[in-house]
């Protein structure tokens, strides 16, 4: 495994691998670090599709507001680098924030409607630096496949957005979330929280597990489900402060009101809670289709 922190050598090295390897594809797994097996299941998935498996690591104070963790980030290069090893990764790009950013960027890639809400609402900015570091990495490596999990599904339609309207030749990989024994999404953060605040986060799943029930109730509706799950979350968990509880299409992310019944198509239930000072964030999409009234004759 190759260990990589400036860009030209980044290049020269997958052009290379890209030669001795023809006819296979390049990988690209863009991470921030401190790895757990959420991140080992994307670097899998890109191992068992692709001759050569690019793993970035950078902690990119682009996505980051001023009041965020940027500083206190979980990090440990060490313990990554063996992670990535065991996990078949060809080569780790681990740059620099100077690397990447020799001087204040004045150029930003912005997509617009989709991150008008979630995450984009609450962490103004954000997606701009996802956004743009990412396009940097994929101008960088040049991957014929990059790889994002659905935990973070916003940010996925964000960059399927982006690499939609500018004509990106990527193919974008959704890769499904992997969870703790207990139903916690496993994320970087979850290092942080205290005992106490570990066992209440198991909230964010079960809240998200009652939407099985709820949507199959009689008179359902999108603005019950909302409140359904606020209330599940302030009842269950007493250190937990809600920053969203939202039911939207997927991936447009428009608001959606009214009867279940009544809608065909793709929701996502997505939540986004502290515990103290760590924000988790989880969620679930569904493919509701629309039910036929059994006393009217529709077709
Ligand atoms: P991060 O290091 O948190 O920026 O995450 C890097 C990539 O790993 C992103 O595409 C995340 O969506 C993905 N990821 C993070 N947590 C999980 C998880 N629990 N299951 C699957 N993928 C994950």
């Amino acid at each position: 495994m190759k260990v990589i922190k400036n860009i030209s050598e980044l290049r020269q090295t997958v052009s290379a691998m890209r030669r001795s390897k023809e006819g296979e594809k390049v990988g690209l797994v863009p991470t921030m670090g401190y790895l757990h097996e959420g991140h080992v299941s994307l670097i899998e998935a890109a191992r068992s599709q692709c001759g050569t498996v690019v793993l970035s690591i950078f902690v990119n104070p682009l996505q980051f507001g001023p009041n965020e963790d940027y500083e206190t980030y979980p990090r440990d290069t060490e313990r990554d680098l063996r992670i990535a090893e065991q996990a078949g990764v060809d080569i780790v790009f681990l740059p620099e924030a100077g690397e990447m950013y020799p001087q204040p960027t004045r150029t930003k890639v912005v997509v617009s409607g989709i991150t008008d809400r979630l995450c984009g609402a609450s962490r103004p900015g954000h997606f701009d630096g996802v956004a743009t570091v990412v396009t940097k990495l994929f101008h960088i490596v040049e991957p014929d496949k990059a790889y994002f999990g659905m935990k973070d599904a916003q940010q996925v339609a964000v960059i399927e957005q982006f690499v939609f309207d500018l004509n990106m030749n990527v193919e974008i990989v959704r890769c499904p979330t992997l969870r703790e024994a207990d139903g916690l999404a496993m994320s970087s953060r979850n290092v942080r929280l205290s005992p106490e605040e570990r066992k209440q986060a198991v909230v964010l799943y079960q809240a998200l597990t009652r939407l099985d029930d709820w949507l199959k109730e009689d008179g359902m509706t999108f603005e019950k489900l909302q409140d359904g799950l606020r209330r599940y979350i302030a009842d269950n968990a007493p250190l937990a402060a809600v920053n969203y509880a939202e039911v939207l299409t997927y991936p447009a992310l428009t608001p959606v009101a009214g009867p279940v019944r009544d809608f065909h198509g793709e929701i996502i239930a997505a939540l986004a809670v502290k515990f103290g000072g760590t924000r988790l964030i989880d969620n679930r999409i569904f493919t509701l289709k629309k039910r036929r009234c059994r006393l009217c004759s529709e077709r």
